[in-house]
Order: C-alpha cells, then sequence, then structure tokens
C-alpha cells in the first residue's frame, strides 16, 4: 500500500488515505501503512471494528490501536435495549451466538449490542 500511494502521489498530490474495513487488515498492512503518514506526510484515516463477535480484537484493530496516533469512537446503541453498544453480537438465523471463525462469509447478521443484553443473550450470566 506504501508503493502504491508513494507512486500515486508523484502523479498528483495525495491529501490523504481513507481505509474502510481495516479489522480486516494483517498487522503487516497496518505497518505498512503507518509508512504512509511517517514517510511521505499523508494522513490515514481508517475505519473499523475493534472486536469481533466473540469480543475479540482483530489483528488489524489490535495493531490500529498501538500505532495509531488517535482513536475516535464511533458511538451506536444496542439493538435490545437502547443503551450505547460496545459489542457485536452474530446472529445465525435470527439466533445469537459467540462460536465460529471470526471471518465467515455466509447468512450470519450482526448487530451492536450493550455488555450486558450480549451476555444475557449468550448465556453468560
Ligand atoms: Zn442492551
Amino acid at each position: 500500500m506504501y508503493e502504491k500511494v508513494k507512486k500515486e502521489n508523484e502523479k498528483e498530490k495525495v491529501f490523504a488515505v481513507l481505509i474502510d474495513e481495516a479489522q480486516f487488515l494483517s498487522k503487516k498492512d497496518i505497518h505498512n501503512l503507518s509508512d504512509i503518514p511517517d514517510l511521505l506526510d499523508i494522513p490515514v484515516i481508517a475505519f473499523g471494528l475493534k472486536t469481533d463477535f466473540r469480543n475479540e480484537l482483530f489483528e488489524g484493530s489490535r495493531t490500529l490501536l498501538e500505532l495509531a496516533d488517535a482513536i475516535d469512537e464511533l458511538k451506536t446503541v444496542c439493538q435490545f435495549c437502547n443503551k450505547k453498544a460496545t459489542l457485536n453480537m452474530r446472529l445465525h438465523n435470527n439466533i445469537p451466538t459467540n462460536v465460529g471463525e471470526s471471518i465467515q462469509i455466509g447468512d450470519e447478521e450482526y448487530v451492536p449490542v450493550c455488555r450486558k443484553c450480549y451476555k444475557e443473550r449468550l448465556d453468560l450470566v
């Protein structure tokens, strides 16, 4: 990514790099991205989830938390009680689950939930 931005910046000035779904990037990708502001003086703004449906950090998110100059939290509300949502719940056939691969493509649906509803819906309390 760094080399691609460097080449593009030589042709035409790049003012910023925006990354969506940054949680899916690898640790190596994030380190590579960090060279863009450090060596090219171009800001990189990345958006993504902090944790997966098991409430475990994604590799890309963990590395962003380690390297980012600033972190802003985008707030959303719990699907069930309207309190602040801090977790993501995977629904398989509308049934909450916390088992399976971190990244899975299929019929699963994800909803934002608060920690209390997460525990209650998954019978963790
Ligand atoms: Zn809730």
